[in-house]
């Protein structure tokens, strides 16, 4: 099972894929986390990515490309994967598609958690509070501009999916177990 989980930052991607990870088996693909462990690795580009991750811009698409194409190649991935945080622009929408295509993998669908935004910068704080601020990008200046780029980059890829028949949008506004009830339906 290949899947794409797209939403708002705050939306509780992270958290249902987590809890995909555990029913079916398959592993989650945070570009966000992959880069986050990278700044904390100071490789280079880790270094470069924290800067850009910071002030809740985009990653250059060369390095998340880079990192998703070695990542599902790698034996883990072979029972599926759910990808959590990328695609984020049309340009990795389509790259994606050809490195599928190239390892002969077929993306079964896409889950889209929608959100009141109002709820978003409620949430952003009680992962700041949690977390002990551990995250640079959850505060409500970055979070704004976080969502300005998701607006303007990353959901205009929905009309990419929305013709293939594979694209679902769930009510992200529930509680987590409802919204898991909801996916599991769509997927099962
Ligand atoms: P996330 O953990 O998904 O909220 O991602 C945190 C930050 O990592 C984002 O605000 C971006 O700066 C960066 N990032 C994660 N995934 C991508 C991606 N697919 N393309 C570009 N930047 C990304």
């Amino acid at each position: 099972m290949i899947l794409i989980l797209l939403g708002p930052p705050g939306s509780g991607k992270g958290t249902q894929a987590q809890r995909l990870v555990e029913r079916y088996g398959i592993v989650q693909l945070s570009t966000g986390e992959m880069l986050r462990a990278a700044a904390a690795a100071k490789t280079d580009f880790g270094l470069q990515a924290k800067e850009v991750m910071d002030r809740g811009s985009l990653v250059s698409d060369d390095i998340v490309i880079g990192i998703i194409a070695e990542r599902i190649g790698e034996p883990d991935c072979a029972n599926g994967f759910i990808l959590d945080g990328f695609p984020r622009n049309v340009a990795q929408a389509e790259v994606l598609d050809l490195m599928m295509a190239e390892k002969g993998l077929t993306l079964d669908q896409v889950i889209c958690i929608n959100v009141d935004e109002d709820i978003l910068f409620t949430r952003i704080e009680t992962r700041a509070a949690e977390t002990g601020g551990e995250r640079a990008d959850d505060n409500a200046t970055t979070l704004r501009h976080r969502l300005d780029v998701y607006h303007s980059l990353t959901a205009p890829i929905i009309p990419y999916y929305t013709d293939s028949g594979k694209f679902f949008a769930v009510d992200g506004m529930r509680n987590i177990d409802d919204v898991s009830e909801e996916i599991y339906a769509i997927l099962d």
